[in-house]
C-alpha cells in the first residue's frame, strides 16, 4: 500500500483535539507520505522554515516540546509533604498529651513548633529545587532550526510542529520528525526499538504499515545521529512523539539519592531507632523514681523530639544544591548530584589534549614541500571543510582546517576561488581511527584529481612517491610538538576507481602549533599536589604527545592506541598505571583505558566530546564532556559538562566537590554531637537527682536554637585552602569514621558535662528552679559555641578565613537566648528566670570550656605534628 492508495486529509492539522489526540489510528501516517506532501499538510517552506510568528502561535496552541515529567512538583505539594515525617507525629502525640492534661499555652507552642519546622523544611527544599531547575536548564538540549530562512540554534523545548530541524552527527534529535533531505544520514534507534545498529534515514516514503523500526523516512526524539548529516520537518512534539508516548506510560523518574544521602538516611534510621528506645527507658526510669507520668511523658517525647535528626536529608539536598549552583557559576555544571561526591575521591583524570589542555587554536608554523608550495596549499584548501569567516562573521569547523585555510589565505591562495575552480566529486571523511580525509574534485581542464590529508604514518604508506627526508621532517616537526599532517595528491583517470586512497604523491607536510592553556601548568599542578594523578590522551603522533606533556610538566611512559591493542585487559591494568600520555588513541581506546583503570581500582575522571567517546564517558566514575562545540550525546553520557573545556575547570570542579562534601561531614558531625549532648544532659540528671534538668517545652527550645542556623551556617563553610593538599578521600568511606568520633562524642561529652556542672550548682545555690536556668542557658551557650569547632577537623576557628554564616547564625541565637531570660513574655511562658550577674559568669565560663578544649586538642595536635609537643601531651 502506497501513499497513492490512501486519501490524504489535507485539513489544517492545528486543532487541539488533534494534537491531543494519542491513539495510532488519528495519528497521521507522515512515513507514507511523500516529503513535498508532509512539508504542505505542516504549511512550511523547505528553503525557509516557519516564521518566528508562526512558530510563536503554534509554540502557544502546542505547548512545549517538553515531556510532562520535566515539570518540577508544585509548591503545595512539597509544603503538604513536610508535615508527613516522624518528627511532627512525635510533636503531634507530644500536643495532644499536654491537651490532655490542660496545659493549652503548651499545646499551642507545640503546635507553633510543628509549624516553624515544616516551613523551614519547605524553604529548604524549595530552594533546592529551584537551583536544581536552573541547573537542568542550562544543560536542556538545544538543536538547529531554521526559521525565518536562517539556521539557529535554540532550545528544544521550543520547538513546534512544522519546524526544519537540521541534523548532524552527534545531534540528539529533538523532535519526531519526517526526512527531507539527507547524505548518509544513520540513526540509532536502540533506545526507542532495542535495535543497537544505527539505521539509515533517507527521504523516500515507506509503506503505510510499516513498522517503527522500518520507518526510515521518520526521526524520532531522543534517537542519535550516529553518522551524516540531514534535515526533517517535525510532525510531533513534547507528549505527542514516541517517545513521549511511552515516557508517559512509565511514571516520571524519582530523583535519585546520592550514596551520601543514603547513608546518612541510614544513619537517620538508626538514630531514630535508637531515640525511641532511649524514650521508652527516659520515661520508665522517670516513673520509676516516681515523677508524674503525664510530665515524665511529655519529658521522653520532647527528647524523641531533639534526638531525631530530622533536618539532615533536606540540609543536605540544599548544601548540595547550593554547592553545584556555585560549580555552575564556575563553569561546571554538574548533571547528577551524586557527582559531587564523586568527584571528591577521583584518583585520575584522563583528559584530552586538544582544546582542554591547549586551547585548539591552531596555527600553521611550519610547511615542507618536496617541490614547491603550489600543490601543497590546493591539497590544503580543497581537502578541507572549514568555512574562514570575514566580515565579523566567525570561520566554521575544524580549527585544524581553519589553520589550513588561513594559511594559504596569508600565503596567496584564496580557497574560495580555488574551491569554484575545483568542485568537490566525493568525500571520504576523516575520523580519528582513519587518522587521514580523502576528496575528490573536479578541475577547470576537466581533469579530476584526489586529495588526501592525515597523519603522515598513514599518509605516506599510502603514497607511492614520497620524497627524501619527508619522514625525518615529519619526526622533527612532531618532537617539538607540532601536530602534522601530510599533504598528498594522485590524478583521477578512472571513474569510480574503487581504490581511490592508493597511489598517492606526497606533495607536503604541514606543522601545527596549538598554544598551551596559560592556566594548564598551575591546574596540573594542583592535581598532583591534590593526589590526583593526570593522564593526557591525543589522537596525535606519540612524539607530538610527548613535547607537549613535557611542557605541561607531566612526566612518564606514552602508550599508543595500537600497544594497547596488544594488550590484555590485566597487562594494560598494569601498564596503564604508569603512563602518563596515551597517544594516538580513539575512542574505543579511550573506552579500554577507562576499564583499566577502574579495575585497578581507580576512581576515574574522563572528557569526551564525540559521539563515539559516549561509553567511555558513561563507564568513567565522572564522565565530563565540552560545552564548546561537544556533541549532544557525549552531553548527555555525560556526569559533568565543562562550559569553557579548560582542563582548570576540572580541578576547580574537584575542589568545590570535596569542600561541599566536608561541609555536609560538618554539620552532621555538629548535629550529632548536640543531639548527644542533649541526650546524655537528661540521661543523666535522671538518674543522679530524679530530675530533668530541662522542661519539654525548653527542650524543644534548645532543639530550635541549635539544630537550625548554626547547623546550616557549617554547611556554608567556605573552601578550605588545606583542601587540595590532601589525598582523594576513600570512595565509600562512611560520612561519620573512627576519626570523627573522637570530636562527636569527645565535643559532646564536654558539653553535657559541663551543663551538668551548671545545673548542680545552681540546685546548690537556689534550688531547682536555678539548676534548670543555668542548666539551659549552658546547654544552649556550649552548643553555640562548639560551632566553631566543627569549622575545621584539624585547625582552631581562629586560624581559619571568617565563615559570616555561622558568625551571623550564633550571634541571632544568642540574641534570642537572652531575649529568652530577659524578655518577660517569654521567661514566663518558658519558665525561666532572669540570672544574676555572678550566675550569669558561671554559665558564660562553662559554655566556653568545651570550645576551649576542642581547640586546645587541635592545636596540642597541630604542635605535635609539628615535633613542638612531646608524644602523650
Ligand atoms: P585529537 O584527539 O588531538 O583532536 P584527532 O584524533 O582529531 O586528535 O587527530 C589525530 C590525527 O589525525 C592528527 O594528529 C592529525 O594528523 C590527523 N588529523 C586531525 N584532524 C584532521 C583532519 N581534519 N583531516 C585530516 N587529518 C586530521
Ligand atoms: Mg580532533
Amino acid at each position: 500500500m502506497g501513499p497513492d492508495s490512501e486519501p490524504v486529509h489535507l485539513q489544517d492539522p492545528w486543532t487541539e483535539a488533534e494534537a491531543r489526540a494519542g491513539d495510532e489510528g488519528a495519528r497521521r501516517p507522515w512515513h507514507a507520505l511523500t516529503a513535498a506532501e508532509v512539508l504542505s499538510v505542516l504549511g512550511v517552506s523547505p528553503g525557509a522554515g516557519l516564521s518566528a510568528a508562526e512558530a510563536a502561535r503554534r509554540l502557544r496552541d502546542l505547548g512545549p516540546n517538553l515531556a510532562p515529567a520535566a515539570r518540577g512538583r508544585p509548591a503545595t505539594l512539597l509544603l503538604l509533604a513536610q508535615f508527613r515525617s516522624i518528627l511532627v507525629y512525635v510533636l503531634l502525640v507530644a500536643g495532644a498529651v499536654s491537651l490532655a492534661l490542660g496545659d493549652t499555652f503548651e499545646a499551642a507552642a507545640i503546635g507553633a513548633i510543628v509549624l516553624l519546622n515544616a516551613m523551614l523544611g519547605f524553604a529548604q527544599e524549595y530552594r533546592s529545587q529551584r537551583a536544581l531547575e536552573a541547573l537542568r536548564s542550562m544543560v536542556a538540549p538545544e538543536a538547529t532550526v531554521l526559521r525565518d530562512g536562517r539556521p539557529a540554534r535554540m532550545p528544544a523545548a521550543g520547538i513546534v510542529p512544522g519546524d526544519i530541524v537540521l541534523l548532524e552527527s552527534g545531534d540528539i534529535v529533538p523532535a519526531d520528525g519526517r526526512i527531507i533531505e539527507a547524505a548518509s544520514l544513520q540513526v540509532s534507534e536502540a533506545l526507542l526499538t532495542g535495535e543497537s545498529t544505527p539505521v539509515d534515514k533517507g527521504p523516500d516514503p515507506v509503506g503505510l504499515d510499516a513498522v517503527l523500526a522500518d520507518r526510515t523516512s521518520m526521526v524520532f526524539q531522543g534517537t542519535v545521529v550516529t553518522s551524516g548529516r540531514g534535515a526533517c520537518v517535525v510532525v510531533s512534539t513534547g507528549s505527542q512523539t514516541e517517545m513521549g508516548r511511552i515516557a508517559g506510560l512509565i511514571a516520571a523518574p524519582k530523583e535519585e539519592m546520592t550514596p551520601l544521602q543514603q547513608r546518612l538516611e541510614g544513619v537517620g534510621h538508626f538514630l531514630l531507632f535508637g531515640a525511641l528506645l532511649l524514650c521508652v527507658l527516659v520515661f520508665v526510669i522517670g516513673v520509676a523514681r516516681g515523677i508524674d507520668a503525664g510530665e515524665m511523658f511529655l519529658t521522653a517525647t520532647s527528647l524523641a523530639v531533639a534526638a531525631i535528626p530530622e533536618g539532615l536529608p533536606a540540609a543536605t539536598t540544599l548544601v548540595l544544591a547550593i554547592g553545584v549552583q556555585r560549580m555552575a557559576s564556575q563553569n561546571a555544571i554538574v548533571r547528577r548530584l551524586s557527582s559531587v561526591e564523586t568527584l571528591g575521591s577521583v584518583t585520575v583524570i584522563f583528559t584530552d589534549k586538544t582544546g582542554t589542555l591547549t586551547e585548539n587554536r591552531m596555527t600553521v608554523e611550519r610547511l615542507w614541500t618536496p617541490d614547491g608550495r603550489e600543490e601543497a596549499l590546493l591539497a590544503a584548501v580543497l581537502c578541507n571543510n572549514a568555512r574562514l569567516g570575514g566580515d565579523g562573521e566567525p570561520e566554521i569547523g575544524d580549527p585544524t582546517e581553519i589553520a589550513l585555510l588561513a594559511f594559504a589565505l596569508k600565503s596567496g591562495l584564496d580557497p574560495e576561488a580555488a574551491r569554484r575552480d575545483h568542485p568537490r566529486l566525493s568525500e571520504i571523511p576523516f575520523d580519528s581511527s582513519r587518522a587521514r580525509m580523502t576528496v575528490t574534485v573536479g578541475g577547470p581542464d576537466g581533469r579530476r584529481a584526489a586529495y588526501m590529508k592525515g597523519a603522515p604514518e598513514v599518509v605516506l604508506p599510502l603514497c607511492d612517491i614520497s620524497p627524501a627526508g619527508a619522514e625525518e621532517e615529519a619526526a622533527r616537526m612532531a618532537s617539538d610538538g607540532l601536530r602534522v599532517l601530510a599533504l598528498a595528491r594522485r590524478d583521477v583517470t578512472q571513474k569510480d576507481d574503487p581504490d581511490i586512497e592508493r597511489g598517492m604523491r606526497l606533495v607536503g607536510l604541514a606543522g601545527l602549533w596549538d598554544p598551551l592553556r596559560p592556566e594548564a601548568p598551575a591546574a596540573l599542578r594542583q592535581a598532583a599536589a591534590a593526589g590526583v594523578r593526570v593522564v593526557m590522551l591525543t589522537g596525535d603522533h606519540p612524539a607530538t604527545a610527548r613535547a607537549i606533556a613535557a611542557r605541561l610538566g607531566l612526566e612518564g611512559d606514552v602508550l599508543t592506541g595500537r600497544e594497547i591493542e596488544a594488550l590484555d585487559p590485566d597487562e594494560l591494568r598494569v601498564r596503564a598505571a604508569g603512563a602518563t600520555v596515551f597517544a594516538r588513541v580513539t575512542s574505543e581506546h579511550k573506552l579500554r583505558i577507562v576499564e583499566a583503570a577502574r579495575r585497578g581500582g581507580e576512581v576515574t575522571a574522563m572528557t569526551g566530546d564525540g559521539v563515539n567517546d559516549a561509553p567511555a564517558l558513561r563507564a568513567a566514575d565522572i564522565g565530563i564532556a565540552m560545552g564548546l562545540g561537544g556533541t549532544d550525546v557525549a552531553r548527555e553520557a555525560a556526569d559533568m559538562v565543562l562550559v569553557d573545556n579548560r582542563f582548570a575547570t576540572i580541578v576547580e570542579a574537584m575542589r568545590q566537590g570535596r569542600a561541599i562534601y566536608a561541609n555536609i561531614q560538618r554539620f552532621v558531625h555538629f548535629l550529632l554531637s548536640c543531639n548527644l549532648a542533649e541526650v546524655a544532659v537528661i540521661f543523666i540528671a535522671l538518674l543522679v537527682w530524679s530530675a530533668s534538668p530541662l522542661t519539654p517545652l525548653q527542650i524543644l527550645f534548645v532543639n530550635l536554637l541549635t539544630d537550625g542556623l548554626p547547623a546550616l551556617a557549617l554547611g556554608l563553610e567556605p573552601v578550605d585552602p588545606m583542601t587540595m593538599t590532601r589525598p582523594p578521600r576513600r570512595p565509600g568511606a562512611g560520612i561519620i569514621s573512627k576519626r570523627s568520633l573522637m570530636p562527636i562524642v569527645g565535643v559532646g561529652g564536654v558539653v553535657a558535662a559541663c551543663t551538668l556542672v551548671g545545673y548542680a550548682l545552681g540546685r546548690e545555690w537556689g534550688g531547682a528552679a536555678l539548676g534548670r536556668d543555668m542548666a539551659l542557658a549552658t546547654l544552649v551557650g556550649a552548643h553555640l559555641a562548639v560551632a566553631f569547632v566543627f569549622r575545621n577537623e584539624s585547625r582552631p576557628f581562629f586560624a581559619l578565613r571568617a565563615n559570616h554564616w555561622l558568625t551571623a547564625a550564633v550571634a541571632s541565637s544568642a540574641l534570642l537566648l537572652v531575649g529568652l531570660y530577659e524578655a518577660p513574655f517569654l521567661s514566663e511562658r518558658l519558665d525561666v528566670h532572669s540570672l544574676a550577674w555572678k550566675h550569669m559568669a558561671v554559665v558564660a565560663a562553662l559554655s566556653l570550656a568545651p570550645l576551649a578544649v576542642g581547640e586546645a586538642a587541635k592545636v596540642s595536635g597541630v604542635l605535635r605534628r609539628a615535633g613542638l609537643l612531646p608524644e602523650g601531651v
